[in-house]
């Protein structure tokens, strides 16, 4: 669940920003719930998918609180929810995988046990570039969302460390970048201009979420759209999606 579709307003006008990385090889995006990655960078996905990037998921919780319907069946929801979240993936081109770790939704804790999970998803998955959440978004209200994003900063700093969690017989793997969405002090843009159609449609696949998240589709769409404009408008672009960009990890 996200708590705005999109991101934030991108910082004043003027502050140096990088824009379009080389597409990599391996992709690694790392959401708290179903959804979320689809909000926070299916555009930047898409467009390298298209460039021949293995895009894989890892979803930290299991969404199981998308529901407005106090009576729903949440196993159900669950499962539901993960097809939903392989339909979307598979909207953006992905042909990596799509990891659940299956944490109760609105509980997820940046604790040892779930760090161990995210840095062996990263030694298994080796990604070239990790995207997740900006744990240190000011007002944030979302505890997953928080924690999901301080997960994909320890999980790295473990997975890139062979003295953490040598039991998983996994290599070490080290990322070169990290981008975190929904970011505080976004640095980095990418135009997503000819992904926006492929962005909509993976989101469109988390069709639970329309009662709670999207509400009616033609303004939800509306909505989407601007958001992409108002980044793209800061390096003229038609659609972009921000970051904050890490690349010294
Ligand atoms: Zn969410």
């Amino acid at each position: 669940m996200s708590d705005v579709p999109g991101q934030p307003a991108p910082a004043e006008a003027g502050a140096t920003v990088s824009r379009d990385l080389p597409a990599p090889g391996r992709a690694l995006a790392i959401g708290a719930h179903p959804d979320d990655v689809e909000f926070g960078c299916g555009g930047t996905l898409a467009k390298w998918a298209a460039a021949g990037c293995t895009i894989n998921h890892l979803i930290c919780t299991d969404g199981s609180k998308g529901s407005w319907d106090a009576k729903a069946d949440t196993a159900k929801l669950v499962a539901t929810r993960q097809d939903e979240q392989r339909a979307a993936a598979a909207a953006l081109g992905s042909t990596g995988e799509v990891v659940f770790l299956g944490w109760p939704d609105g509980e997820l804790e940046a604790g040892l046990r779930q760090r161990w999970e995210v840095a062996y998803w990263i030694r298994r998955l080796k990604p070239d570039i990790v995207l997740g959440h900006d744990p240190w978004r000011r007002y944030c209200l979302h505890p997953d969302h928080r924690n999901a994003g301080f997960l994909v900063c320890d999980g790295i700093v473990a997975a890139r460390d062979p003295h953490f969690f040598p039991e998983q017989g996994e290599a070490p793997h080290r990322p070169t970048t990290l981008l975190l969405w929904e970011a505080d002090e976004p640095d980095h843009v990418e135009d997503v201009t000819a992904f926006v159609g492929a962005k909509l449609a993976a989101l469109l696949a988390h069709t639970s979420q329309f009662e709670t998240t999207m509400g009616e589709l033609d303004q939800f769409e509306q909505r989407v759209r601007e958001r992409l404009a108002e980044h793209g408008a800061r390096i003229d672009v038609t659609a972009a999606e921000s970051f904050k960009k890490l690349d010294r990890l």
